[in-house]
């Protein structure tokens, strides 16, 4: 029952990760594909988040991009997964994502 509740309050710490940046892993930890490929160097990509167009015309007007990564793979989500526990990376007890 105590570390139920220890469990929740560290869920809020430390779990967001900032647009452009990839969390530091340590020596045994890596980046893996969510779809089972392995561990994979992550790519950088412009993930178009808001995109406004001219209705008559079909020019772009606005086009908001962020800085996302992805496995190169697969162009899917990452976690991060650690070797020498041989589980996943947790942080604030979820998975370590990007
Ligand atoms: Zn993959």
């Amino acid at each position: 029952m105590q570390t139920e509740t220890e469990k929740s309050a560290g869920l809020t710490s430390g779990l967001s990760v900032e647009l452009g940046t990839l969390p530091a892993l340590s020596d045994t930890q890596c980046w893996c594909c969510e779809m089972g490929c392995g561990d994979v160097i992550p790519k950088e990509i412009d993930f178009e988040y808001s995109r406004t167009e001219d209705i008559k015309t079909g020019r772009l007007i606005e086009s908001l991009t962020e800085k996302r990564y992805v496995s190169p793979c697969c162009g899917k989500g990452l976690f991060a997964w650690d070797n020498s526990t041989d589980d996943e990376v947790l942080v604030g007890g979820k998975p370590l994502t990007a």
